[in-house]
């Protein structure tokens, strides 16, 4: 299984890249902060990828070997809330029946698939030194998806495909081999009802839930999260299938507050769900590792990231 680490972008540094790639790891991942913030995250990442000194960076890291990816909840980004006063038929419907510029959009209006794939293709050209792999999740969060009359009858994972397959159309014009993650997270757990045949998608299964559940029987948990996850293999396909995983996430542990708590590594339950997906046929996985840069380091010394790498020996 390849591998690889998720990092906040104002945490890259030298350093970091370094630390990566001395422990063999595959992978270094982008991800601008989520939640409603997201799409100025993205923006300001945007605008740090134009500066000579991150271009430095990121040329650093692919030199060392390093494959570059950004991973981001990027519809709020792409679909511009300031169309809402012109054509509030662009947005999504809520479970109220209102029109509202809140989260993610109406992929049943033509025009605003199509501006959306646009913006994604655009996106997809300015991330620099990006692989051809994309990951442009939609927004963050439970119950934002359209309910107008048309989209109803769509499932929030249909409406996911839609829009992704639209912006991978778009970003194939400009890299023809591009892919995009499906992420399966929250509302879009279980497989699209639409069929497909080649799409050019990924599954990328974000395991969020096992770390919010309470009281939770690994045994039973391991049981339905292979229920859960046989569909989505069945449909996306195992050969790119990559999970997105939690194991150093210390922005999680830290519950998303800075300063950085400390980090403590649960090794065992790490190498036991490796050796679960590599069973189940995933054929790579990255963890979040934020919250563990330069401010992490002074408060605590440097985090341990050979456990993560040696989990996939
Ligand atoms: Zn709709």
């Amino acid at each position: 299984m390849k591998n690889g680490m998720i990092i906040h972008p104002g945490e890259l540094s030298k350093k970091w890249i370094d630390r990566l790639a001395d422990a063999g790891i595959d992978t270094l991942g982008i991800h601008p902060e989520g939640g409603a913030g997201a799409p100025k995250t993205l923006a300001r990442l945007l605008e740090l990828l134009k500066t000579p000194e991150y271009r430095a960076l990121i040329d650093y890291a692919k030199s060392r070997g390093l494959k570059i990816e950004y991973e981001c909840h990027a519809a709020g980004y792409l679909m511009d809330k300031s169309l809402f006063a012109d054509h509030p038929e662009y947005f999504r419907m809520n479970s109220e029946g209102e029109r509202t510029p809140d989260w993610n959009f109406c992929v049943s209006n033509p025009d605003a698939l199509s501006l959306f794939a646009k913006r994604a293709a655009e996106l997809a050209l300015a991330l620099y030194g990006s692989g051809k792999d994309f990951y442009f999740w939609m927004d963050d969060g439970r119950g934002i998806h359209c309910n107008c009359p048309e989209c109803r009858s769509l499932t929030p994972s249909d409406q996911q495909y839609i829009a992704l397959r639209a912006a991978l159309c778009e970003i194939r014009r400009h890299i023809p081999d591009a892919r995009m993650a499906y992420l399966a997270y929250i509302d879009t757990i279980a497989p699209p009802t639409v069929s497909h045949s080649d799409s050019g998608l990924f599954l990328e299964y974000a395991p969020f839930e096992k770390y919010t559940a309470r009281g939770d029987d690994r045994e039973e948990r391991i049981a339905r999260e292979k229920a859960m996850i046989a569909p989505l293999l069945d449909y996306f396909g195992r050969a790119d299938a990559k999970v997105l995983e939690y194991w150093y996430d210390n922005s999680l542990y830290s519950r998303w507050k800075k300063p950085p708590a400390r980090f403590v590594l649960n090794e065992n339950a790490m190498v036991d769900d490796v050796r679960e997906y590599r069973e189940m046929g995933f054929s790579r996985a990255s963890t979040f590792a934020c919250f563990l840069g330069e401010d992490y380091e002074e408060l605590y010394g440097e985090a341990d990231i050979i456990p993560f790498a040696k989990a996939f020996e």
